[in-house]
């Protein structure tokens, strides 16, 4: 069967559904295909977002997907020393805790609502090419193979993409830009319900521990352990489970869901378009490489995709040269600090635990601001230079 549209969106995670929303907006005719048979399950995040980026991307808060409403957020060093800020200083995943399986649906119909067609069950399975040109994809639903042409296609398909590869973009990660995370669903735990925590150090060599409540008792308890790091292979389950084992909080939790999943902490493609492609969210690594927190950048290259298409359809021109304020609109909002991130993020997993105790000690006696890399190297540079020897480049 062969379909034929403007513009075809691989996945219907956030930067799919943003880019659906605002191409359709545009006037366009859009399909946007889904390989899982339920939009937002299932579950691959801890569903951690700041509330400050919503309104940049036209979205209103709702009780329908918001599960928790945090008031800040801990965070405690391999010593256990804490401290503690609130929701507004604290960065980029933190204040609400989302469902996601209605937050990323919410999304969808928004997209619908804007005029693009949905698929679900119809998995992209590869790309067509008439005379060398990008024309459409092939995908594989539930009544059998089908043809997709367009003028543009969108990868929108995550961690895992590879549509983008199959289009010709070298996509490959190295280890030292892969996080590997599990995470369990706890109940019956004794955790404060209005605290996002962060637990950093060797517990979670490269990474992070977080403990992101879902009401009273319950929470997602995950790990992200960068694969280059891990001592015990890259099973971030062996870590997890030793946290979970030790800390009185958890001991006598029940797990009732299990997720797991990886995630880029580069800096973003070198380039996120092609001749007749762009590439949105995850697919294009473009994700905090510190917390690995990439809903609201899924979201914002979603948004942009989807407004520069509209604008090349009025050209009928969607040539890289025409894609190209695509790169400017993401790289001019995020490039900076996903650099600033990416380096950071190699310097501060080499220090050792003593060292990020003095610095949790640090952080509490300052006045620091919102905790971004930046104010946090800032802040440690003045109290205790010694810390950042070697990192001044990077204040
Ligand atoms: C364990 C874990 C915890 C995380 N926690 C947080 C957090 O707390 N806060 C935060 O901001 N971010 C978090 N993230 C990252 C966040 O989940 C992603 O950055 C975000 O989902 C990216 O959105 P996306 O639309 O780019 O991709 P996705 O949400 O991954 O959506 C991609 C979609 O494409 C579909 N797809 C894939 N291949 C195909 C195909 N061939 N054909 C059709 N459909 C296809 C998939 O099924 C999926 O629905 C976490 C990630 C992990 C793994």
């Amino acid at each position: 069967m062969r379909y034929d549209c403007d513009i075809v969106v691989i996945g219907a995670g956030p930067g799919g559904s943003m880019a659906a929303k605002y191409a359709a907006l545009g006037g366009l005719n859009v399909i946007m295909i889904e390989k899982k048979a339920e939009i937002g399950a299932p579950l691959r995040c801890a569903e951690g977002v700041s509330k400050k980026w919503l309104a940049e991307i036209g979205v209103t808060p709702d009780p329908k997907w918001i599960c928790a409403d945090m008031a800040g957020a801990t965070i405690r060093s391999p010593g256990g020393f804490t401290f503690q800020l609130d929701e507004s200083k604290a960065g980029a995943e933190v204040g609400y805790v989302l469902e996601r399986h209605m937050f990323d649906k919410a999304l969808a119909e928004q997209a619908a609502a804007a005029g693009a067609k949905i698929m679900m069950r119809t998995g992209c399975t590869g790309v067509i090419r008439d005379k060398g040109k990008l024309v459409g994809v092939k995908a594989r639903t539930m009544d059998g193979e089908i043809e997709i042409y367009a003028k543009c296609v969108v990868a929108a398909d995550g961690f895992e993409s590879q549509v983008a590869r199959w289009a010709g973009v070298d996509t490959t990660l190295d280890a030292k830009d892969i996080d590997t995370c599990i995470q369990y669903r706890m109940a019956n735990i004794d955790i404060d319900p209005k605290y996002c925590e962060f637990v950093i150090g060797s517990e979670a060599p490269g990474g992070y521990i977080w403990i992101f409540p879902k009401g009273e008792r319950i929470a997602n308890v995950g790990i992200g352990v960068q694969v280059a790091k891990c001592r015990h292979g890259a099973d971030p389950k062996y870590y997890l489970d030793k946290f979970v084992a030790k800390d009185p909080r958890l001991r006598n939790g029940q797990i009732l869901e299990i997720v797991g999943g990886g995630v880029s902490t580069c800096p973003g493609l070198e380039e996120a378009i092609a001749d007749n492609l762009v590439i949105v969210g995850d697919a294009a690594r473009i994700i905090d490489p510190i917390t690995g927190g990439g809903i609201a950048h899924a979201c914002r290259t979603g948004m942009y995709a989807g407004k520069v298409l509209a604008e090349c359809a009025k050209k009928n021109d969607f040539s890289k040269s025409a894609l190209k304020p695509y790169e400017k609109m993401w790289r001019d909002r995020m490039e900076d600090k996903l650099y600033l991130n990416w380096m950071a993020k190699e310097r501060f997993a080499t220090l050792p635990d003593d060292v990020l105790d003095d610095l949790v000690k640090i952080m509490g006696n300052s006045d620091i601001g919102e905790v971004n890399v930046h104010n946090l190297l800032t802040a440690i540079k003045a109290k205790y230079p010694k810390v950042v020897e070697g990192f001044e480049d990077l204040i």
